[in-house]
């Protein structure tokens, strides 16, 4: 593997504790996820102890139940390359990541899920590209373990909406197993669902972004997290970065052409009915379906504008105050050694 993204600690092997910036930051989200976390902390450890490359493991535990913080918390005491990052409660898979961007100090930053569906021996491959030249470098499942009605149909149809309305065309948008220089990571600002979104806010700050297959396992232990109502809310926020994307530039190009369209309907309407009145003199009063479906109508336009009116005044919130998605009870790393 080409290392030069690395070759700054070269000499430094021992162990992330030894030196302030480790060359990989792996970052695990958990919620509710005991029985997998030893196999993945160890997997992750082999694999990039075996590429000789110093590395840190942030384990985000997302307000678990199942006994998975306390398991991190000893994790962290014991081992000198794992940091345990406790929430107060869930917040989300995203925020989760953004509390493990926050606190990743690596020149590489790597991501994944923590229920072995991702495949830990996977990351070098996308180092590797990082290591070419590449700000971002994102997971395929080209052969996905899930179920197809409910997952594998969505997704696909979610990759390809979001490749058209961001520009960014991946096979695989919803990859957790992700690989990023560091500089990219501190430019991203995550909230809602959107970690789902990466690749389409790394291509706004100006990332050069590349996939690569990878593999897939089904869940071996405990069940997913998600149901269907999370292709509606990734759906939301994808018409949000979609209005975002103009809204930010020009925002009466979005109102005002649904403000004029909308007049310019009821104008239509208006007069229709009016020429049923006086023209024809049919009595009017009996058309609720009518008055209904301009009511539908405009409401329709209000809701929609109000709602991406605050949305877009969360997203200033949290920017303006540096308010963060969550919330820390606790932190659990190594004791630091001088080597
Ligand atoms: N996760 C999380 N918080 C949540 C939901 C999920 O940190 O509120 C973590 C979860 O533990 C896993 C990853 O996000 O590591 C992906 O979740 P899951 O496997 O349920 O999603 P799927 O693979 O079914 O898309
Ligand atoms: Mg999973």
């Amino acid at each position: 593997m080409n290392t030069s993204l690395f070759s700054a600690t070269a000499g430094t092997r021992n162990g992330f504790s030894a030196i302030d910036t480790p060359d990989v930051s792996a970052i695990v989200p958990i919620c509710d996820e005991v029985e997998s976390l030893p196999h993945l902390i160890e997997a992750i450890a082999t694999t990039l102890t075996s590429c000789q490359l110093s590395y840190e493991i942030i384990c985000v535990d997302d307000g678990s139940k199942d006994g998975s913080a306390e398991f991190l918390k000893q994790q962290a005491l014991l081992r000198s390359d794992l940091k345990a990052v406790l929430l107060r409660r869930n917040y989300g898979q995203t925020a989760a990541m953004a509390a493990g961007f926050n606190y990743a100090r690596g020149k590489a930053i790597v991501t994944l899920d923590a229920d072995l569906q991702n495949d830990p021996a996977d990351i070098p491959v996308l180092l590797a590209k990082l290591a070419e030249g590449y700000d971002m470098v994102s997971g395929w499942r080209k052969h996905r373990k899930d179920d197809t009605l409910t997952r594998l149909l969505p997704s696909k149809i979610a990759n390809w909406l979001i490749g058209r309305v961001t520009g960014v065309q991946l096979h695989d948008y919803g990859c957790s197993l992700k690989a990023y220089r560091a500089e990219l990571v501190a430019d991203l600002n995550l909230y809602g669902e959107l970690h789902r979104f990466l690749p389409a806010l790394a291509y706004i700050e100006g990332a050069r972004i590349t996939e690569m297959a990878v593999g897939h396992h089904s869940r071996r232990y405990g069940r997913s997290k998600y149901g269907l109502g999370r292709t509606f809310r990734v759906l939301m926020d994808l018409l949000t970065i979609w209005f975002m994307k103009k809204f930010l530039t020009r925002p009466m190009h979005v109102f005002g052409l649904l403000g004029l369209l909308s007049m310019f309907l009821g104008v239509v309407l208006g007069g229709y009915l009016t020429f049923l009145k006086l023209g024809l003199g049919v009595t009017i009063g009996n058309r609720p379906l009518l008055i209904l479906t301009v009511l539908l109508l405009l409401t329709g336009i209000q809701l929609f504008s109000f709602g991406l009116l605050a949305e877009l005044l969360m997203r200033t919130y949290h920017e303006s105050q540096g308010r963060p998605i969550y919330r820390v009870r606790e932190v659990v790393e190594p004791i630091v050694k001088n080597s």
